[in-house]
């Protein structure tokens, strides 16, 4: 199924998305909540009559740092041994289409294109065999980074916390094996990141297992896997796309702020 949180004439809803995106796709509204089984009030609409927004609220992002070696070597080099995991606040994310805002205080912002996970259910201590068991469906992230105060802080939570810095959509897929899927990032139509998720260090079993293991994680929390090597920057007026395979396509215009 595709999860998506919309915006119509009638207000926000969680929905599902049904039929061929690209082509008269239909929208059925969820009432309540995705989690479990989701339960339909029977209203729908055409895709192209709502507004995709973030398609899942988060009480936090917890992402993977460093997790494809060949992206450590375009940043500095050191694999580390466990996982690196840093937080991304809520407030950073934003829907399909919404503009990622420049910071003044950034001379260097960098896109990063990345698979997401969504977690479906309370959880801690999943071991990664049982990971399944505890994610709703998987979706596409924009890690944006402002590499120069991340280089400079020494720790992340200024450069990776800006307000649209963390881009979400444009819907959650929830019937996925995410092992092996290509992920590409485009910057006005250009290929700058082109990879794949069994490039992985630490795969999202493993992922899971790790942070449930020091905080719990609540349904909606989202995890950022990591990017793989191309990143680079992003400037005012440039279109930024980040695409998984099995997922979509998720497109933020780049504004200053
Ligand atoms: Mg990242």
């Amino acid at each position: 199924m595709r999860l998506a949180r919309i915006a119509s004439a009638d207000g926000v809803a969680f929905a599902s998305i049904e039929g061929d995106p690209g082509d008269g796709a239909r929208v059925r509204e969820i009432a309540e909540h995705p989690f479990g089984t989701p339960r339909f009030t029977g209203r729908t609409w055409a895709l192209d009559d709502v507004r995709l927004l973030a398609p899942i609220l988060a009480t936090k992002v917890v992402c993977i740092g460093k997790n494809y070696a060949a992206h450590v070597k375009e940043f500095d080099g050191q694999i580390p041994e466990d996982p690196v995991i840093f937080i991304k606040p809520n407030t950073s994310i934003i829907g399909p289409q919404a503009p990622i805002r420049l910071p003044r205080s950034s001379s260097r912002v960098d896109f990063e294109g990345e698979l997401a996970v969504v977690i479906g259910q309370p959880c801690r201590d999943v071991k990664a065999q049982r990971a399944a068991d505890v994610i709703l469906g998987y979706t596409v992230a924009n890690d944006v980074t402002a590499r120069d105060q991340q280089r400079h802080d020494g720790q992340w939570t200024r450069g990776k916390g800006y307000d649209t810095f963390c881009p979400l959509g444009p819907w959650i897929e929830t019937e996925l094996d995410p092992r092996d899927l290509r992920v590409t990032t485009e910057v006005d139509g250009a290929v700058k990141q082109d990879s794949r998720t069994s490039l992985m260090l630490h795969d999202v079993g493993a992922i899971v297992e790790w942070i449930s293991a020091v905080m719990t994680l609540l349904p909606g929390d989202v995890i950022l896997t990591g990017t793989p090597e191309g990143v680079g920057p992003i400037a005012d007026g440039q279109l930024v796309s980040v695409t998984v395979e099995g997922i979509g396509t998720l497109t933020n215009p780049v504004q200053d702020r």
